[in-house]
């Protein structure tokens, strides 16, 4: 390093304020904050169902329609979160995983959240349902999946609710 550089740094906080749109996907976002809805889209042509919803099929790129979609699926993958961002940071551990709603054909990513976190409460194969928030903004996080057999004690605290 150059002898005459002397680096002087003063320590700040940029703030930015933001909006960013969910453009064709929209509907999905409105109908989870307003209707604790979960739709996905079938394709016009193959008839395949996409959840997360795709405006138009990524197979054939035909349109596809809105479709209500089961608030009950079961898990393709998981695994367990012990690291993350400060926006999540009072869940860990928690745990994540592809979900397959039953009557979809594609998985969503999406949180599970279980009272008593083990492996095996979250493994390939099991049956989860989804827990609303009561206040939701219309975000991914308005919502998470826990195992079938704890759906009952999750909708009864008081910040989260059951769906249709
Ligand atoms: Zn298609």
């Amino acid at each position: 390093m150059n002898e005459e550089f002397q680096d002087h740094q003063i320590r700040d906080i940029i703030r930015i304020n933001y909006k960013y749109t969910m453009g064709g996907q929209s509907k999905f976002f409105l109908e989870l904050m307003k209707h604790k809805k979960l739709l996905g889209t079938k394709c016009t042509k193959c008839g395949k169902t996409w959840m997360p919803p795709r405006i138009n099929c990524s197979d054939c790129y035909a349109p596809a329609n809105w479709v209500e979609l089961k608030q009950t699926g079961t898990i393709e993958v998981s695994t367990i979160v012990w690291y993350t961002t400060s926006a999540f940071i009072k869940a860990i551990p928690y745990g994540v995983g592809f979900i397959k709603l039953d009557g979809a054909e594609t998985a969503l990513l999406q949180g599970i959240f279980s009272e008593n976190l083990v492996p095996s409460k979250i493994k390939k194969g099991k049956k989860v349902k989804a827990v609303f928030n009561k206040e939701r903004e219309g975000k991914m996080t308005d919502f998470f999946f826990v195992p079938e057999d704890e759906y009952e004690n999750w909708i009864s605290k008081p910040e989260y609710e059951g769906g249709n």
